[in-house]
């Protein structure tokens, strides 16, 4: 069984440091789901999930890190930043949720999700909290499920027992089995519930076997009030693990316990599954996860928003959501890519950042949109275009003789990327922009040029009209 991470006691305390010296989103952002993963001879390795998070504690706020690791432990002589994209997902333990263990209160917890002992030593994966059934967006592919995982939550062990939940890789299985544990315990916190992948399970069985303690094994159980076992097609074939999962099943469900299983399938479909498990398992409730439509991808996606605390454009949303095919793992994937990626680049994602992102996953090419840009040469209108889309200005008032602030700044943009990427003269780009003086241009070009140097939120606006350009 693993055991909390011997360094995640360090780890937390130079979190704590850091906590206090970077700001907050920030931290929240790119120290989710990081990890001591070694400490030796002076040499300390960072794990983080992503390249992303590497490239901006390397390059962003390295030496800093280095400080405040030294402050809490002079030890250290080194640092070394790992990708380890295990991290953070719903199987592993060792990464440490921030938000909840930073989540603005004084009172420091424990790391979020680490390895419970329960009584007798049935060792489980505590369960997410990032997972509930308020955050799981329900839609016609996935809410029968829904509805049947809520009613579990409420009354466990009475009326769909078991729920077997089946579908795709990365349609909300997890999600919702985890979440329905969430809500169990959130109804009565006193119920033990237990939450399994089917390999762990194997492996406890294994180890029971070894140690020649099957008995014992199987009493341990007699306290759990939900077992969740994710992912049970993974029993195919291992028949001392069926036969014991037979036993527990029949044992818990005669008392009135509440199964919860997932898997890739339907029941009868589970060829290499004993016949009388699958009969069990088709005494439930079955209900399937599908695809969501593009309405529910839509809205999943601007919840995932939410839960980041960020704001992106809908017309970028739209095209992710029209743009994903597979599952919602792969959704939520490149909307997280696309904020860190904007991140670190000091943009906000666009059309033709997120298109990058879908392509490099292998996925069609042939973006369905009415929004992106070809790659051909730029025109002035194209930039015109370009840049009365990023504000939201038509055309005729970013051109027109408003003084508006909203406008004025649209416009003086709009002169110095026809001056600087286009290498217009100011003459020509006076008559493209609605007839202006040539004098009013070299003006405007100086003036953004000089506030580029002091005003990020500016910098973020070109950086990201450029990309829209294809710069
Ligand atoms: P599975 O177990 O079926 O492979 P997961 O439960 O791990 O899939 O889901 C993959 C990701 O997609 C998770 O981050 C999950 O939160 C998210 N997700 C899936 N469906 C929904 C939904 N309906 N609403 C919100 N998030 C979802
Ligand atoms: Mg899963």
């Amino acid at each position: 069984m693993e055991a909390v991470l011997p360094g995640q006691d360090l780890w937390l305390r130079i979190l704590e440091k850091v906590e206090a010296e970077v700001k907050r989103p920030h931290f929240l952002t790119w120290f989710q789901n990081t990890a001591l993963l070694s400490f030796h001879d002076g040499l300390l390795v960072i794990g983080v999930p992503n390249i992303f998070a590497k490239d901006w504690l390397e390059n962003k706020i390295g030496a800093q890190l280095m400080e405040a690791i030294k402050a809490i432990n002079p030890e250290v002589r080194e640092i070394m930043i790992e990708v380890d994209p295990h991290l953070g997902l719903p199987d592993d333990s060792r990464g440490v949720d921030v938000n909840k263990t930073f989540g603005g209160k004084k009172t420091r917890k424990l790391p979020g999700r680490q390895e419970v002992r329960l009584l007798e030593g049935i060792s489980s994966k505590c369960l997410n909290p990032k997972y509930n059934l308020q955050n799981f967006v329900v839609g016609p592919s996935n809410r029968l499920a829904h509805a049947a995982s809520l009613a579990v939550g409420m009354s466990p062990g009475s009326i769909y027992n078991p729920l077997f939940v089946y579908g795709g890789v990365g349609l909300g299985k997890t999600h919702l089995l985890q979440a329905t544990g969430n809500e169990i315990l959130r109804n009565d916190p006193d119920k033990v519930v237990v939450y399994m992948t089917s390999e762990r399970f194997t492996n406890e069985i294994v180890e029971a076997i070894g140690k020649r303690n099957s008995k014992e094994f199987k009493d341990r159980y007699r306290r759990v009030d939900c077992l969740i076992i994710d992912d049970i097609q993974f029993l195919a074939n291992k028949d001392r693990t069926q036969e014991e999962f037979f036993h527990t099943f029949n044992e818990l469900y005669d008392n009135g316990k509440q199964i919860i299983i997932s898997s890739d399938r339907p029941p009868k479909e589970l060829d290499s599954l004993q016949d009388r498990l699958v009969s069990r398992f088709e005494m439930g409730m079955i209900v399937d996860v599908q695809f969501p439509d593009y309405e529910t991808r839509l809205a999943i996606l601007h919840a995932k928003c939410r839960d980041h605390e960020v704001l992106i454009h809908s017309e970028v949303l739209e095209f992710i959501a029209m743009n994903v095919h597979d599952s919602v793992r792969e959704l939520e994937g490149v909307l997280i890519q696309a904020i860190a990626q904007a991140e670190l680049e000091h943009s906000t994602p666009t059309v033709r950042s997120v298109a990058k992102i879908i392509k490099k996953l292998g996925r069609d090419t042939n973006f369905q949109t009415d929004t992106l840009e070809s790659t051909r040469s730029l025109h002035p209108e194209d930039v015109i275009d370009i840049v009365s889309r990023y504000f939201r200005l038509p055309a005729e008032e970013l051109l027109g003789e408003s003084r508006k602030s909203g406008v004025i700044v649209p416009r003086q943009v709009t002169m110095y990327l026809l001056r600087n990427e286009l290498n217009l003269a100011f003459e020509q780009i006076g008559s493209e922009c609605g007839g202006k003086n040539h004098t009013t241009v070299m003006h405007a070009c100086m003036k953004v040029e000089k506030q580029l140097k002091k005003d990020k939120n500016l910098l973020r606006d070109v950086n990201s009209i450029k990309k829209e350009m294809g710069l």
